[in-house]
């Protein structure tokens, strides 16, 4: 799936519309985690070192198409501002005479950030007019917003229907990246899935025992995949009505000589709170009133072995509750292996909102070979589905062949 780039792009002198994915954490007004915002640079960088003047749009949280001052993108403007080292202003909204104004005294190298686009209801909605009236900024489309990629609306499938379309570099990269992995991985390939629900996952893990040799199961969702093996769980989080997914997962991956790991020793606790009493057991012998809350240090030492010689891993995921440090274990030994693994040449992708920020937070992000920026649009893109904001960009024109001299037909 080759999609035509902004390097194919004739830029200099064009006003380019670029979607981005700025949707970051914020606290008390400021950027907490800005990793989504620098993987758009190179993008930017490019366009304007280009000579193109660059208007960028995204959205931020949830605000249900209503104006919510505390979700605002003056923090990310500010952010960015003291990334690139030029000013970004952010416009008070994204659509108005005042916006139209600010586009238009853009100059070449110049950029600015649109107001939230989700501060307009028209904008989930893909409605065509909003679409039209964000067209009417630019010359060239640009999509680098890969982590939203699976929403089709109107900044990123609507108005790019109307203006010459392209995919930015980080846009490029998530698809060469993720593609690979379900077309060429070099193998043995692994994937590590975890979280919270088996339920949200189950697509994914079905896609992905067509590709793997191994496959790790951990966190909340190994709990379910405990019941369907026959064993108690105590009061963990566990989904009783998937029991018999995970049974059909588990019979599939057997059928096609996939090793699968689960966890076979894990921290229970009595609650999943800091400072409560906790202890490592057997998997097959959780007590009633206890929750798992991590896997325990056999079950990491199994999970090496079974990935020692892994070419490719995927990982989707945390192993334990990693959000409290004593149930964080699982979750950073393994970030410490992969990172490990990456640096001896094996292929290393995370994907994932916390599954990453667990890496963040062990600032390993660094050390892997590709972090994805979309969680939910990686997981739909390995589940073998067809993104809407990707399928809607064109594909790279093919390379021309000298065509032969034509010889005249007769008359
Ligand atoms: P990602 O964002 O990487 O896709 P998920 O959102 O699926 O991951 O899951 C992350 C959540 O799973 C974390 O909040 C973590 O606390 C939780 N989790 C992991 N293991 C357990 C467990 N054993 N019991 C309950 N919650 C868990
Ligand atoms: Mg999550």
């Amino acid at each position: 799936m080759d999609k035509r780039t902004i390097r194919e792009a004739d830029i200099a002198g064009k006003r380019i519309f670029v979607r981005v994915d700025f949707n970051v954490p914020l606290m008390d007004g400021r950027v907490t985690d800005d990793s989504r915002i620098r993987a758009a640079i190179p993008t930017i960088r490019h366009l304007l070192l280009g000579g193109a003047s660059v208007v960028l749009a995204s959205h931020l949280g949830r605000p249900n198409g209503k104006v919510q001052d505390g979700l605002r993108l003056r923090p990310v403007g500010e952010r960015l501002t003291q990334l690139i080292g030029r000013n970004v202003p952010v416009t008070g909204s994204a659509l108005g005479v005042g916006t139209e104004d600010a586009v238009k005294r853009l100059r070449p190298g110049e950029l600015l950030l649109l107001e939230n686009l989700r501060f307009h209801p028209e904008e989930e909605a893909n409605d065509p007019e909003f679409a039209r009236q964000l067209a009417a900024y630019a010359d060239i489309y640009v999509n680098d917003a890969f982590g939203t990629a699976h929403r089709a609306h109107a900044s990123t499938v609507g108005i790019a229907e109307l203006l010459p379309a392209y995919a930015g570099l980080l846009m490029e990269r998530e698809i060469t990246v993720l593609s690979s992995l379900l077309e060429s991985p070099e193998h043995p390939f692994a994937a590590i899935v975890g979280g919270a629900k088996v339920s949200g996952k189950l697509d994914v893990l079905t896609n992905l025992l067509t590709k793997v040799d191994v496959l790790v199961l951990g966190g909340g969702m190994a709990n379910t995949f405990l019941l369907a093996e026959g064993k108690a769980v105590g009061k963990s989080l566990a989904e009783h009505d998937m029991v018999d997914e995970a049974r059909r997962v588990l019979a599939d991956a057997k059928k096609r000589g996939v090793e699968v790991v689960l966890p076979v020793d894990v921290v229970v606790a009595k609650e999943v709170t800091r400072g409560t009493e906790y202890k490592t057991i057997p998997a097959d012998k959780i007590p009633a009133s206890w929750h798992i809350a991590d896997v325990g240090k056999a079950t990491v030492d199994r999970i090496e072995a079974a990935l020692a010689d892994a070419r490719t891993v995927f990982w989707n995921g945390p192993l334990g509750v990693f959000e409290i440090p004593s149930f964080a274990h699982g979750t950073i030994e393994i970030a410490r292996f992969l990172a490990a693994r990456a640096d001896a040449g094996a292929t290393v992708v995370v994907g994932g909102g916390d599954s990453v920020a667990a890496i963040a937070q062990q600032g390993l992000a660094s050390k892997m070979t590709h972090i994805s920026t979309g969680g939910g649009a990686s997981l739909e893109f390995l589940e073998g589905r067809t993104l809407p904001g990707v399928d809607v960009l064109p594909d790279q024109a093919p390379v021309k062949v000298a065509a032969k001299p034509r010889t005249r037909a007769r008359a």
